[in-house]
Parts: structure tokens; C-alpha cells; sequence
């Protein structure tokens, strides 16, 4: 790491360095998915080091999620596999932070083991019909004495296959009423919850994903999350979340891929000089940095504002606009890197190969691009719907 991306770091998490350097020996490089048995050990072991666990709500200097962000990062600048960093960062951000704001404490103390990475969690939106609209969900809850009877079925949900418990979200009441969801919270070896397919994908590909199906699973009362019909605020959270801070994973693999990319142009004769003498050439890695310094300045800047204690839910259109600015300069840093490359961006046994559809796969997941756009300029108030 370098002597600046070091002290900057620093300023933001004093113990990043440390961290970087503890993961190190973990760095070993996974090219595709290598089975849920590898994916669980790998993910343990981050756990072992600390890195679900959240510092206490208050806690300065760095706050708690300035320093999981600088975990997050750290661990990407060591090297750990981006799918990795990718899936700890989701369940973190997208699902840890928002239910311990959310949960009583007691609650939260009941899950909380989701920390020691021995238990996880997984958050089911997506149903096979589509994702963006949320409202085209036809998985329901139906009430049933105290408690409620679940069936339906939620797919392409990253973690699915390992996971332990579920942020499941379903329809109580018919239509396109803003009260016509609910959030739940349950185990997933409960009776009549099973798991579907599971789906190879060539973005992020070590993170196992799938299907979880509900065939009249019943759900104590205290499976709700918040009241009955909240789901859409409930869900208004954990994006949030989610937006806020989530690609904080790719600020490490975007690093690797500057540096990487800083090298090659430096070392590599052409055109009787070194490449990077070109002027088109050194724009482009400038270019590529400018991407880099953006994100970065962006997510510390999110996660400072949830540190203050902002709820996440006054930072939607803060939180879109973070994750479209960052997943869209991962993809164009990466298409600098791959010019760059020339041929061997097409090689996966060389160096320069490179990943483009992980970085693709960020314009899509936590909320099309597209369709955050239409919500900033709704909030901004413009009369445009989805
Ligand atoms: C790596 C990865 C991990 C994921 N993990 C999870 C998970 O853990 N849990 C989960 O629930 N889901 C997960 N998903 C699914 C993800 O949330 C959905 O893919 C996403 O919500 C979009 O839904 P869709 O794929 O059905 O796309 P669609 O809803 O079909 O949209 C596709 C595209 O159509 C266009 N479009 C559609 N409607 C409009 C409109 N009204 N205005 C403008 N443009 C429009 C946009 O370009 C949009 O990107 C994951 C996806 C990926 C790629």
C-alpha cells in the first residue's frame, strides 16, 4: 500500500493499517465460485478478524461505521477476493446496521451472534417476476392467530444458499397501497421454508446466490419487523443503508486496479518510449484516479452523516446518488484499465485480465441506476414515476 493511500486511511480509521496487514495472508487470490463449504470458511475467518463486528452505537473517532467502512476497505486493499468483500459489505451495511437501529435491543441481542460470522443473513427482495417494483411481489403473508402464514418465493438473493436467516419481505395487503407491505425476520430452518435453485453468475461469481421458498411457513408474531404494513419503510432503510456505504467494498479492488494498471504503463515500452509518456495515456490513469478519489470521498462523507446520527432514511436521495456515482466510476475505471491492457484484458491467466462484469453488476444491484435517477429527480420535484 502507499505511503498516501496509508495516511489517508489513517485519517479516517486510525486501525485500517493494521487490519490490511492482518488479512493479508487471507488475500489469497479466488478466481470462481469454489463451493458454499469454501465461501462459509472464507467468511468465518473475516469474521475471526472482526469484521462484522460492530463498534457500539456512539462510539468516535471513528464512528461505527466509518470504521467498518475502513475495514471493509482494508480488506479489499489487501487483496481478499472482491466477492467476498462484496458479500461482507452487504451484510454489514444492508442488513446489520439497519436492524440494530431498527430491532429493541432485546431483538437485536437475539441476532446479534450474526457478528461472531457464525450465523447469516441474507435479504430477500427480488422475486423471479422483477426486482425494481416492489409493489410486483406476489409473496404474501397472511395473519394466522397470533402470527402469520408465509408462501411465495424470493429469487436471485445473494447468500441464500449458506445463509441462516432471512430479512424476507411480503405483501399483507392487496394493491399498490404505500401499506401494503410488511418486513420479516426469520430463521431459515423453519418448517415450510426451503431453499430453490441456486444460480452460478459470472459477476462476483465466488458469492453463492439462490432461491428461498415459502410453502405455508408459519411465522411468530415476533418475526415483524417494525408494525404490519411497514415494509416499504423497513425497505426504505436498508437500501438506504445499503446505498449509502455498500460499494465501499470496491474502493479496494479499485486500488489494486490502479496501481496495477500505474505499472504497466510505467514499466512497459512502446512506440520507442514508455507507454505512459503518452499524454492519452496518463490522462487515463489520471482519470481513473479522479474516479477512485470521488468514491472514496463520497462513501467516508456517507458514512460520516450516518455516524452523526442522520437516519438513513433523510439520506435516500443522498444514498442514490452515492451509489450511482461510485458503481458508474468502478465500471469507467475499469474500462480505462481494460484499453490499457490491450489484449491481455482478455486473458484470464495474465495480470491485466480483467473483471468487467463485476463492476457492471453494481449498476443493478441495491437499485437499478435507471430507476434512482427517476427517484432523485422525483425528490427534487420533478412529476416522474417509475
Ligand atoms: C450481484 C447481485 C446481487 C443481488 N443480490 C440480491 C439480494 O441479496 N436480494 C435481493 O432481493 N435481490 C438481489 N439482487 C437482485 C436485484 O436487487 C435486482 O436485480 C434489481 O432490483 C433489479 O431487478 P431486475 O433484475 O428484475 O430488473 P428489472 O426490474 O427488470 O429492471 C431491469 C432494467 O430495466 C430498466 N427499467 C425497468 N423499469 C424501468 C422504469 N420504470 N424506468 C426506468 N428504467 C426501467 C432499467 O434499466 C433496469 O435496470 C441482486 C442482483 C445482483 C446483480
Amino acid at each position: 500500500m502507499s505511503a498516501t493511500t496509508t495516511a489517508a486511511l489513517r485519517s479516517c480509521a486510525p486501525e485500517t493499517e493494521e487490519i490490511v496487514d492482518a488479512y493479508r495472508d487471507l488475500a489469497a487470490p479466488v478466481t470462481e465460485r469454489a463451493g458454499d463449504a469454501d465461501f462459509t470458511a472464507r467468511w468465518r475467518a473475516m469474521a475471526d478478524l472482526g469484521v462484522l463486528r460492530l463498534a457500539p452505537p456512539g462510539a468516535t473517532a471513528p464512528g461505527p461505521v466509518t470504521r467498518a467502512l475502513a475495514m471493509i476497505e482494508g480488506i479489499g486493499l489487501a487483496g481478499v477476493d472482491p466477492g467476498l468483500c462484496y458479500a461482507l459489505a452487504s451484510q454489514v451495511f444492508g442488513m446489520q446496521f439497519p436492524l440494530r437501529a431498527a430491532l429493541p435491543a432485546a431483538a437485536w441481542d437475539a441476532v446479534a451472534d450474526v457478528q461472531d460470522g457464525r450465523t447469516l443473513l441474507c435479504h430477500a427482495l427480488t422475486e423471479r417476476g422483477g426486482g425494481s417494483d416492489p409493489f410486483s411481489m406476489e409473496t404474501r403473508a397472511v395473519r394466522d392467530a397470533d402470527g402469520f402464514v408465509l408462501d411465495g418465493a424470493k429469487t436471485f438473493i445473494t447468500a441464500a444458499p449458506v445463509a441462516d436467516r432471512a430479512i424476507v419481505f411480503a405483501r399483507t395487503a392487496p394493491g399498490r397501497s404505500p401499506f401494503a407491505l410488511s418486513a420479516f425476520l426469520l430463521p431459515l430452518d423453519l418448517p415450510g421454508v426451503r431453499r430453490g435453485e441456486t444460480f452460478a453468475k459470472t459477476a462476483l461469481p465466488t458469492v453463492p446466490m439462490g432461491e428461498l421458498i415459502f410453502e405455508g411457513a408459519r411465522l411468530p408474531a415476533d418475526a415483524l419487523l417494525g408494525e404490519e404494513g411497514s415494509g416499504l419503510a423497513v425497505m426504505a432503510s436498508t437500501t438506504a443503508w445499503e446505498r449509502s456505504v455498500i460499494l465501499g467494498y470496491a474502493l479496494g479492488p479499485m486500488h489494486r486496479l490502479l496501481t496495477r494498471t500505474v505499472e504497466w504503463a510505467a514499466g512497459r515500452d512502446h512506440f520507442g518510449r514508455r507507454m505512459g509518456a503518452s499524454h492519452q495515456v496518463a490522462a487515463r490513469v489520471s482519470d481513473m484516479a479522479l474516479a477512485l478519489h470521488r468514491s472514496r470521498v463520497q462513501l467516508y462523507a456517507m458514512a460520516a452523516r450516518l455516524d452523526a446520527g442522520t437516519p438513513a432514511r433523510q439520506l435516500a436521495a443522498e444514498a442514490a446518488l452515492t451509489k450511482i456515482s461510485v458503481s458508474e466510476d468502478y465500471v469507467r475505471m475499469t474500462e480505462h484499465a481494460t484499453a490499457l491492457s490491450g489484449v491481455r484484458a482478455f486473458l484470464p491467466g495474465f495480470d491485466l485480465a480483467a473483471d468487467l462484469s463485476s463492476p457492471m453488476a453494481a449498476l443493478t444491484y441495491a437499485g437499478p441506476n435507471d430507476l434512482l435517477r427517476v427517484a432523485v429527480a422525483r425528490q427534487l420535484g420533478l412529476p416522474v414515476e417509475n
